[in-house]
């Protein structure tokens, strides 16, 4: 049997819950608030990357089974792999599993829950029903596939000092005047344009970046093309990791490792880095042929961020969607209405038809 944390009220005996927005533990029962004692996480703390890497068995999430016992009603039931933090599901008794340290890196920090289940709901109908080219009966018939779930779920934030060699070209313009055959009165008559063309030339050179925090998904659970709207969240809120936070939530585990994740922040890098060498490649037109990068002092935290996360049906398929825990923001796989896609896309031809007949008049 896994042992596990219940949080226990001393008033009644009762499940104290994380009281969202309150920074306490609340009992589910008689409303006593104990208060949770975590100090904002240290803004600068970083774990040097390249030194956890060399310890072998921080390298690939290992899958543990928790048989739990549940004190309250007695029933044994097992923990999904990647989870440590969630209900009995006989009795609803709050259970929180340490994280086991021989077998996964602890959580530096956790970004408290501040949006309520209510508020998320009404988040969520509001972003349903602002999409933009989505069917008129999704409104109507999108049904709420699965109870709404608070979670927390880990996150990785990279710090890295990059430098990069580059090749490519600079364009710049210039103007020339050519002879061109024009309708004049019925008649042909040659006149001078203007046009422009780019004069090419090669440019090499070194840029450096400094990133700080850049925040990737530590988990499966949600798909790989949300990682962009759950990368934005306000880290200066950020608390140290404390249990008690997790009370009553769903809490997982890292499924990507520490590697996988950093290769996710070098995506999320380059796009940066290219802009960086656009800039200085300078002119007014860029062709990037080669970046080589080298990454220094690369620094990582692990996070528990706040999310409620659910499903809609529609037409018999299922979409995901999740709200920023701490923001109220939502986002999720949607449906498209191919009907008033191809409309607009008429529509927006018909209108630059117009406008070039109207110019020829
Ligand atoms: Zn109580
Ligand atoms: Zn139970």
């Amino acid at each position: 049997m896994t042992p596990y944390k219940h949080f226990k009220c001393n008033q009644c005996g009762s499940d104290l819950d994380y009281a969202i927005g309150l920074h306490s533990l609340k009992c589910v029962s008689c409303g006593q608030v104990d208060p949770i004692e975590a100090e904002p996480l240290d803004q600068y703390l970083a774990h040097d990357y390249k030194q956890a890497i060399s310890e072998l068995s921080f390298f690939d999430p290992q899958t543990v089974s928790h048989e739990l016992k549940c004190e309250n009603c007695g029933a044994n039931f097992t923990m999904p792999q990647n989870v440590h933090s969630e209900e009995c599901p006989y009795c609803d008794l709050n259970v929180v599993v340490p994280v086991d340290h021989e077998r996964h890196l602890s959580p530096d920090g956790v970004i408290p829950f501040e949006i309520q289940q209510q508020q998320a709901e009404a988040a969520f109908k509001k972003w349903l029903h602002g999409l933009w080219f989505a069917p008129t009966a999704l409104k109507r018939k999108a049904i709420q596939a699965q109870a709404i779930q608070g979670s927390y779920m880990p996150l990785w934030a990279f710090d890295a000092q990059v430098e990069s060699d580059y090749t490519g070209q600079r364009g710049d313009n210039y103007y020339t005047t050519v002879r061109v055959p024009t309708r004049v009165n019925g008649k042909t008559v040659m006149q001078n344009k203007t046009v422009v063309k780019i004069r090419w030339r090669h440019k090499s050179g070194r840029v450096f970046n400094q990133f700080d925090d850049v925040v990737v998904m530590g988990s499966y659970t949600l798909p790989l093309k949300f990682q962009n709207f759950l990368s934005r969240w306000d880290l200066f809120k950020t608390k140290e990791y404390n249990e008690k936070y997790l009370s009553g939530f769903r809490s997982e585990l890292y499924q990507i490792s520490l590697p996988d994740g950093f290769k996710l922040a070098k995506e999320v890098m380059y796009r940066t880095i290219r802009q960086t060498v656009r800039r200085d490649i300078g002119g007014d037109h860029q062709r990037i042929h080669s970046i080589d990068s080298v990454y220094h002092a690369v620094g990582y935290k692990l996070l528990l961020a706040p999310m409620w996360i659910s499903a809609f049906n529609y037409k018999k398929k299922s979409f995901r969607y999740v709200i920023n825990g701490q923001n109220g923001k939502a986002y999720g796989e949607r449906p498209w209405s191919i009907y008033k896609i191809v409309g607009a896309v008429l529509l927006l031809a018909m209108i630059v038809g117009s406008i070039y007949v109207f110019s020829q008049q």
